[in-house]
């Protein structure tokens, strides 16, 4: 393609990324003076630490090591991140070669970790909303006195813990919010190919992951994104083929007996499924097999709400989804002790598994009749 006609398609782009900033494409609040305060602390800092939520997804570990790339490439300061835990197998490929000496993991090395944050003066926190979601970095982050940037989608963020604060729910990910960031920043300048290319394969990865392969909250600045970091040559095939074709046969066969023997089906169109421990032993699960099981039995007509219990060392774990018009975030706030989005959300109970079907079956039950009746009124 001739540099000039390359040369207008970038323009146009930009120009897309100008109206999504000026609402015509849902996004609603990104500043630019926000961008620029951005820019200017990723300039004055000289240690950059970037943290995100425990269990992190696609969404997290994509945006985390995007933006990990760009202040490789583009800044001075030194970088790294601190996860809480090791993350599911199929996102290796987002963290190989020079970016494996920079992520530290404080369940397995909580001594570097912790050096880590404590000594940064800069600390980027991806895809969560409040402290406590990153576990056992929580207290480190509260003790922490660096600055400290917020770059996430979720509902109801602590804003009062963040200096710069980057939150927007009407997008897909924390990944096409960070997209749009740095589309925005002077060193990019709206021209995607200017991203380094691992940014942009962690972008698409974490849209990828948090939109169920575009099946939920796409936006068209989803699509947008999707289309310009195509046309800057993001290999979409090899990033499919990492993150849904690598799987056990253990697997595929759990999610059968998950689907044939233990989901329940309730009348009023509640659908759950209790996972325990030992189970999970006896097909060799591993931390991230049954990403997206949750999501099925929504397949079905007259289900509106799916829950998944699964039972974890210390405590059950659960997993929410909903269609339009029913919350899953707001029934995880008041039963699950948890949150997350409006039709995708997460918390934990701390009952025996025993007791975890009445739980949900009476819970659930009330919950669904209340939200009933206030669309009723
Ligand atoms: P998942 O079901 O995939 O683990 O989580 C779905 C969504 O709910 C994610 O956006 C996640 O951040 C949120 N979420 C999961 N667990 C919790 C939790 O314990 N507390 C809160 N506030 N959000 C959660
Ligand atoms: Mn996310």
């Amino acid at each position: 393609m001739p540099d000039k006609v390359r040369k207008f398609i970038y323009e146009m782009q930009y120009n897309f990324i100008i109206l999504q900033h000026q609402n015509k494409y849902s996004m609603k609040e990104i500043h630019f003076r926000d961008v620029e305060n951005f820019d200017h602390a990723l300039h004055e800092a000289s240690k950059t630490v970037i943290v995100t939520h425990m269990k992190p997804d696609g969404d997290a570990i994509g945006s985390s090591t995007a933006l990990y790339h760009y202040i490789r490439k583009y800044e001075n300061t030194e970088t790294c991140i601190v996860l809480n835990d090791r993350p599911q197998q199929c996102l290796n490929f987002l963290m190989e070669e020079e970016i494996s000496d920079d992520m530290f993991i404080i369940t397995e090395d909580a001594q570097k970790s912790r050096e880590k944050i404590e000594s940064a003066d800069l600390i980027i926190c991806m895809d969560f909303n409040a402290f406590h979601r990153t576990d056992r970095l929580c207290g480190l982050l509260e003790a922490s006195t660096a600055r400290k940037v917020l770059i996430d989608h979720h509902l109801s963020p602590e804003r009062e813990c963040f200096d710069i604060i980057f939150s927007e729910t009407e997008v897909s990910s924390a990944s096409e919010l960070l997209y749009t960031i740095l589309m925005s920043m002077p060193a990019i300048c709206g021209n995607a190919s200017k991203l380094p290319a691992r940014t942009a394969t962690s972008l698409m990865t974490g849209m990828t992951t948090d939109t169920n392969n575009f099946a939920n909250s796409v936006y068209p600045s989803t699509l947008i994104m999707a289309s310009t970091l195509l046309a800057a040559g993001v290999n979409r095939d090899y990033i499919l083929e990492k993150l849904y074709n690598q799987h056990s046969e253990n697997r595929l066969r759990l999610l059968g007996h998950m689907m044939k023997d233990l989901l329940v089906i309730m009348p009023d169109g509640v659908a759950y499924i209790i996972l325990d421990q030992k189970t999970q032993e006896e097909y060799n699960t591993q931390e991230g097999d049954t990403e997206g099981f949750v999501n099925m039995p929504l397949s079905i007509a007259h289900v509106r709400m799916s829950i998944l219990i699964k039972e974890d060392s210390d405590r059950l774990r659960v997993s929410i989804r909903s269609k339009k018009g029913t919350s899953a975030n707001r029934c995880a706030r008041l039963h699950f002790n948890g949150g997350g989005h409006e039709n995708a959300a997460g918390g934990r109970l701390n009952i025996p598994i025993a007791e975890a079907a009445a739980y949900i079956e009476k819970h659930v039950n009330e919950y669904l009749k209340e939200e009933d009746e206030k669309h009723a009124r």
